[in-house]
C-alpha cells in the first residue's frame, strides 16, 4: 500500500490500508482534479509501477486511448445519481511500458469529500482485468465453431428438440436425408416438419408409439432401426440433451444404413443358395434324380448297418428288374421309359410302405430293404401283383412286369454283399423261369449259377468241337398241299446233354457268340438242305437271326456268299427275326436287311404278337411274313371259339401284302381253323417235330401224313 494511508501511523489507518491491499482489483482513490490520491497494491501490480509511484500522477495515465473520459462521466453519474446502481465499464488500461489491456471498472463517492479541495479524494475506482475472460469466450467460440464443423461433417442426421418441444438445433444432413427444404426449419411451427417426416415412414404407426414411449421417460436412450416408404433403411439414435443434471431436449441422430443393410441383404441371400445349393449336392448324393427314391450308395449303407444290428432278427434284400423294359424305351422312347420308372417307384413305395429303404439301382433295377418285417414273401407277392396293373403312359397302355429275387438273413447267416449276391441269383431265376414273378434264393440257385458260368465255358468251345447241330421243321402249305419250307434250329450237345435253345440262346446272346453259332447253323443248314432245295425252285430254307447278327455291317454279305458257296439261290432263303430287332434300328441293321430283300431273301417277323408291338407298326417293317406266335394259336381248343385277335392279325397281314404262318399247330383243330381264316401256311408238332438232316424224309413224311389227313376230315 502506498504511504498515503500507512504514514499517517493510525492503527485504524493501518488496519484499513491493510485490507485494500488484500483486494485482487486495483483500486485508486481519484481526487476532483483528477490526481490519484492513493493507490493499493494490486494497482501498482496491475498498471506496473513500484509502490508510491501512483500516488499524484493523473489517472486518466492510466487508461487507453479513447477511454480517458471513462472515469470523468463515471463520476458525473455517481453525482447525478448517488444512490443508482451502475454496473461496471468495459475500459482498457495502459501498463507503465504501454501495454494495454481490457479491464472492469466500477466506482463510488467518498463520503464527505465533495469538498473543492483537489487533493483530497472524491472517487474510489476499482479497476478488475478481465483478459481472462476473453481467453474463455475465445475458446466457447473455438469449441462452438469444432461442434458445428464437426455435427456438418457427420454422416448422421441430427436434430435437437427442446423439452418443449421446440427445435433446438439440426445440421444439413438431417436436412438432406429426409428432404426437408430449410426454409421449413426456419418456421414457427414444427408442424410440417413432423409432418415430412412421418409421411416417409413406413411404419409411422409404431414409430409414433415409440416417440410417445420416449416423451414419458425423458432420460432414456434409445436406438431402433426405422424402415422409410422408398426403401431406404435408417439407424435411430437418441438420447436426452443435459445441461448439468438437468434434461433439457434430446438429441435425435439418424443414419442411412441402407448401403448397409443391402449389402446384409446380399450376404444373407448368397447365405441361402449357398445352403440351397449344398442340399440339393446332399440330395444327389443320396437321391435318384429322376424317381426320388434312394440310390445305390443310400441302400449298401443301410444294408450293412443292418446286417450287422444284432437285435435285428430278419433282413430281407428284394431285388427287382422290369422285364423288357429295353423294349419300352425303344417302342415308345425313352421320355415313356423314364415314366414307367417313375410310375413303378410310386407302386413300390406304396407295396412296401414299411421298408427300410426302397432304392433304385440304375436302369430298371430295383432293391427294396425290409428290416423286422413278419412277411416278406407276402410284399414280394405284392410287389409282383401291384406292378402288372395297367397304366397308360403316352397313350399307350402297358403291363409292366418284374422278375423278383428274395433273399433273407437267417440269424447266424452271410454278410450284406452276399446277400444282395442272392438276391440277384434269386432274381436270375425269376427271369429264367419266365418273368412276372418273384423267387425266394434256394442254395439249389447257386448251383444253376455255376452250372450257368461252366455253360457260358463250354458254348465257347461248343463250335470248335462240332457241338452245333442243326434240325429242321418243315412248314406246310395246306393249298398247295405240301412242305414248302424247313425252318433250321439251333442244337447244343453239350458234354453228351442236349442244351435247350431257351437256355443257350440267350447266353449266346449276351456273349457275342451267336455271330459264330448262327454263322454255323447258316452254314450248316444250307449244306444239309441244299439237295432238298435244288429239286423245287419254290421251296425254302428258313434260318433264325439275332438282332447282334445284324449289327455287323458285313452281315448280308456274308450271308449271300454262303449261300453262293453251298449252291442256294437267295430267294430260297428266309431270315427270321424277332421284333425286337427293330427297336432300336439303326441304318446297318435296316441295310442289311434290305440288300438281302434286293437279293431275293425274304424277311419273316418271329413271334408275331409278344412284345410290345401292335399291328399298327407292321407297314413300316421291311418284312415279307409274319409268324404268329404259338401262344395265339393255342387259344383255339374245340375250334369253335371266336377269336377276333387271330383273324384281325391275318387280314391285317394280307391287306399289307404279307404272307401269314401259324406256328405251334399241335391239332387238327387248330390247322383247320388257321386255314380257315386262310392262313398261307402251318408249323408245328402236328405235322412234325423238328428233325436231324438225316431224319428229313422221315419229317416230310410225317407232314405228307398229316396234311391227307386234314383233307380227310
Ligand atoms: P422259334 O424261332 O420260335 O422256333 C420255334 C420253336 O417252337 C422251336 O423251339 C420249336 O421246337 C418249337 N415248336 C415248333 N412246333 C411246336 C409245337 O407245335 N408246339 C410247341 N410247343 N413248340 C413247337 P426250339 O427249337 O426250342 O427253339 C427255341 C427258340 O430258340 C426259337 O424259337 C428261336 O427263337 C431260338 N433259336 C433256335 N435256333 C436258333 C438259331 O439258330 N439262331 C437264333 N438266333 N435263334 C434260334
Ligand atoms: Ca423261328
Ligand atoms: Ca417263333
Amino acid at each position: 500500500m502506498t504511504d498515503d494511508w500507512s504514514h499517517r501511523k493510525n492503527p485504524a489507518a493501518l488496519m484499513f490500508g491493510t485490507v485494500l491491499d488484500a483486494s485482487p482489483d486495483a483500486l485508486l482513490a481519484i481526487a476532483a482534479d483528477g490526481s490519484i490520491t492513493m493507490a493499493n497494491a494490486a494497482a501498482g501490480r496491475m498498471f506496473g509501477y513500484a509502490s508510491g509511484d501512483l500516488a499524484g500522477r493523473d489517472h486518466r495515465t492510466l487508461l487507453a486511448e479513447g477511454f480517458r473520459g471513462e472515469v470523468a462521466q463515471l463520476l458525473a453519474r455517481l453525482l447525478a445519481g448517488p444512490r443508482e446502481h451502475l454496473p461496471p465499464r468495459e475500459i482498457y488500461g495502459v501498463r507503465r511500458d504501454g501495454t494495454e489491456f481490457p479491464a472492469e471498472a466500477a466506482g463510488s463517492l467518498v463520503p464527505g469529500s465533495d469538498d473543492v479541495v483537489p487533493a483530497v479524494p472524491l472517487l474510489l475506482l476499482s479497476v478488475r482485468g478481465t483478459s481472462h475472460r476473453q481467453d474463455a469466450d475465445a475458446d466457447l467460440r473455438e469449441a462452438m465453431s469444432l461442434l458445428t464443423a464437426t455435427l456438418e461433417s457427420t454422416a448422421d442426421g441430427i436434430l435437437v428438440m427442446s423439452s418443449a418441444g421446440h427445435v433446438a438445433g439440426f445440421n444439413d444432413q438431417f436436412l438432406s436425408m429426409w428432404g426437408i427444404p430449410p426454409e421449413l426449419m426456419a418456421g414457427d411451427s414444427e408442424e410440417p416438419v413432423m409432418e415430412l417426416v412421418m409421411a416417409q415412414i413406413a411404419d409411422p404407426v409404431a414409430f409414433t408409439a415409440r416417440l410417445a414411449e420416449l416423451a414419458d421417460s425423458p432420460s432414456a436412450e434409445s436406438h431402433d432401426v426405422v424402415d422409410l416408404t422408398d426403401g431406404r433403411t435408417f439407424e435411430r439414435y437418441s438420447r436426452p440433451q443435459r445441461v448439468g443434471n438437468d434434461v433439457v431436449g434430446r438429441v435425435w441422430s439418424f443414419r442411412d444404413v441402407t448401403p448397409r443393410r443391402k449389402a446384409q441383404e446380399q450376404a444373407h441371400q448368397a447365405m441361402v443358395d449357398l445352403a440351397a445349393q449344398a442340399e440339393k449336392l446332399r440330395t444327389m448324393a443320396f437321391q435318384d434324380p429322376l424317381t426320388g427314391l434312394a440310390n445305390r450308395a443310400v441302400f449298401n449303407d443301410a444294408l450293412a448297418g443292418s446286417v450287422e444290428e444284432p437285435r435285428l432278427k430278419t433282413v430281407d434284400v428284394l431285388l427287382l428288374d422290369l422285364d423288357d423294359f429295353k423294349e419300352v424305351n425303344d417302342i415308345l422312347g425313352h421320355q415313356a421309359g423314364d415314366e414307367m420308372l417313375i410310375e413303378v417307384s410310386r407302386r413300390l413305395r406304396g407295396c412296401a410302405p414299411t421298408a427300410d429303404v426302397v432304392a433304385r439301382l440304375g436302369g430298371d433295377e430295383f432293391v427294396v430293404l425290409l428290416t423286422a418285417c413278419p412277411d416278406a414273401d407276402a410284399i414280394a407277392e405284392c410287389i409282383v401283383r401291384c406292378l402288372n396293373v395297367p397304366v397308360t403312359i403316352q397313350g399307350t397302355v402297358l403291363r409292366p412286369s418284374l422278375s423278383l429275387g428274395l433273399a433273407s438273413m437267417a440269424r447266424d447267416n452271410v454278410g450284406a454283399s452276399e446277400l444282395l449276391r442272392q438276391a440277384d441269383i434269386a432274381m436270375y431265376a425269376a427271369k429264367a423261369a419266365g418273368k412276372n414273378r418273384f423267387l425266394r434264393f434256394h442254395p439249389d440257385m447257386m448251383t444253376a449259377l455255376v452250372q450257368r458260368t461252366y455253360m457260358e465255358g463250354g458254348l465257347q468251345l461248343a463250335v470248335a468241337r462240332s457241338e452245333i447241330s442243326v434240325d429242321f421243321q418243315p412248314i406246310v402249305s395246306h393249298r398247295m398241299d405240301q412242305v414248302v419250307t424247313f425252318e433250321a434250329l439251333a442244337r447244343w450237345d453239350c458234354d453228351g446233354t442236349r442244351v435247350p435253345p431257351s437256355v443257350f440262346i440267350p447266353l449266346a446272346e449276351r456273349t457275342g457268340l451267336i455271330n459264330e453259332i448262327g454263322a454255323e447253323v447258316m452254314a450248316r443248314g444250307m449244306a444239309e438242305l441244299a439237295p432238298w432245295l435244288s429239286r423245287d425252285p419254290s421251296r425254302s430254307l428258313a434260318v433264325n437271326v439275332s438282332g447282334v447278327q445284324l449289327q455287323d455291317p458285313g452281315f448280308a454279305q456274308t450271308v449271300l456268299g454262303l449261300a453262293e458257296a453251298k449252291g442256294v439261290a437267295a430267294y430260297q432263303l428266309v431270315l427270321e427275326v424277332t421284333e425286337s430287332v427293330f427297336f432300336d434300328a439303326d441304318c446297318t441293321l435296316i441295310k442289311q436287311l434290305s440288300t438281302l430283300r434286293d437279293a431275293g431273301a425274304r424277311v419273316a417277323l418271329d413271334d408275331f404278337g409278344t412284345g410290345y408291338s401292335s399291328l399298327g407298326r407292321l407297314q413300316d417293317l421291311p418284312v415279307d411274313t409274319v409268324k404268329i406266335d404259338r401262344t395265339f394259336v393255342s387259344m383255339v381248343h374245340t375250334g369253335n371259339e371266336r377269336l377276333p385277335i387271330l383273324s384281325s392279325m391275318i387280314n391285317m397281314a394280307h391287306s399289307l401284302g404279307l404272307t401269314v404262318t401259324a406256328e405251334g399247330v399241335e391239332t387238327a383243330a387248330q390247322a383247320d381253323y388257321l386255314t380257315a381264316l386262310e392262313c398261307d401256311t402251318l408249323q408245328g408238332y402236328l405235322f412234325s417235330l423238328p428233325q436231324p438232316g438225316p431224319r428229313l424224309e422221315q419229317a416230310l413224311q410225317h407232314a405228307e401224313e398229316a396234311l391227307n389227313a386234314l383233307k380227310g376230315r
